[in-house]
């Protein structure tokens, strides 16, 4: 059976930052990119708060960049997912979607997190014909319309603003009276003309018609988080900027998780419970989930690996 010093799992900026690290130190190091290689910066556009990038950069770009850094020093970056890890053995026995089997000394997962979705039963049918999680992925389809977005973090925020550039009109919708982004998004949102805020205001279900094989989205019935009373809005765009979700369900019973199945490491380390495994970016952080925070607790979990292989060698 195949057997590698140092497993990847995922590739966002923690994983080809952390491939980065260990490739450098001379660690033999396959990476398997995941069902979003890249990961959800690929998903972005412009980048702003990534430093070395004066003028910005947007996702997809940036993420090319860092991989071919990875690729520089010699990482092996393989595409699909890892099913199942075994931790009853060392080295650990690891399941992999197109490769089979394969044996690794140390492993770093860095599978990052999801998009939510609000799980009311009409949102599956529009899915790919109005709903979306990703305002900067599908907003062009929606020029000149009228959309809504849920949420009121920064995500919620910024994609008001970017689609509002796009589109005729956008709703926000938020379920409490403030809003949870940071102050400067908030005064974006609330000098954009032609975003409306409807506080307290809750999704009830979506409505639209069936045109040839996809339903197409005509809008979405509200309900006032107090009163309960109903509106309906009409919009052809519904965007769910509502959180994200641990890409960590291989790992459970695995590895420790909090009990929304972020992957608990040690303090000032990215060190998971099982001696050898170390979890670095947004699988592991519900605080930052930033891109430069990934990448740089990507650098911690490489030189975490290239101590722990030192040690056990
Ligand atoms: P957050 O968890 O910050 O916000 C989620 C929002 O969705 C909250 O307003 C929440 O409401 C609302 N929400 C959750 N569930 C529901 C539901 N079922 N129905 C209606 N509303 C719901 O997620 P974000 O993705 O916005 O941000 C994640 C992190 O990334 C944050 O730390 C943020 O600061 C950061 N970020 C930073 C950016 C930047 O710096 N440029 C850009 C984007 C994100 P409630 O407030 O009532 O809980």
């Amino acid at each position: 059976m195949e057997r590698v010093e140092c497993l990847i799992i995922g590739s966002g900026p923690a994983g080809y930052t952390a491939a980065i690290y260990t490739c450098r130190a001379d660690i033999k190091t396959v990476v398997y990119e995941g069902m979003q290689p890249g990961g959800q910066l690929t998903q972005t556009t412009e980048i702003e708060n990534f430093p070395g990038y004066p003028k910005g950069i947007n996702g997809p770009d940036m993420m090319e960049e860092i991989r071919q850094q990875a690729l520089r020093f010699g990482a092996e970056i393989r595409e699909g997912e890892v099913t199942a890890i075994d931790v009853s053995q060392r080295p650990f026995k690891v399941t992999t979607e197109y490769d089979g089997e394969l044996l690794a000394d140390s492993i770093i997962v860095s599978t990052g997190a999801a998009a939510r979705y609000l799980g009311i039963p009409s949102e599956e049918e529009f899915k790919g014909g109005g709903v979306s999680a990703c305002a900067t992925c599908d907003g062009f389809f929606y020029k000149g319309k009228d959309v809504a977005v849920v949420g009121g973090g920064d995500t919620a925020c910024e994609d008001a603003t970017y689609l509002a550039k796009l589109c005729n009109k956008v709703y926000l919708i938020v379920r409490r009276d403030v809003l949870r982004a940071s102050k400067a998004m908030q005064h974006r949102v609330l000098n954009t003309p032609n975003i409306e805020v409807l506080w307290k205001h809750q999704t009830k279900e979506l409505f639209g018609e069936q045109q040839g094989f996809m339903k197409k989205l005509k809008g979405a019935v509200l309900y006032h988080s107090d009163t309960k009373e109903e509106r309906t809005i009409y919009v052809d765009g519904f965007f769910e900027a509502i959180g994200h979700t641990p890409n960590t369900a291989p790992f459970k019973g695995v590895l420790e998780m909090d009990e929304e199945g972020y992957i608990l490491t040690k303090p000032k380390s990215t060190a998971t419970n099982v001696p050898g495994i170390f979890a670095c970016g947004d699988c592991q952080d519900r605080i930052y989930r930033q891109a430069i925070v990934a990448a740089g607790t990507g650098a911690m979990a490489g030189i975490e690996v290239e101590r722990y292989l030192a040690e056990h060698k």
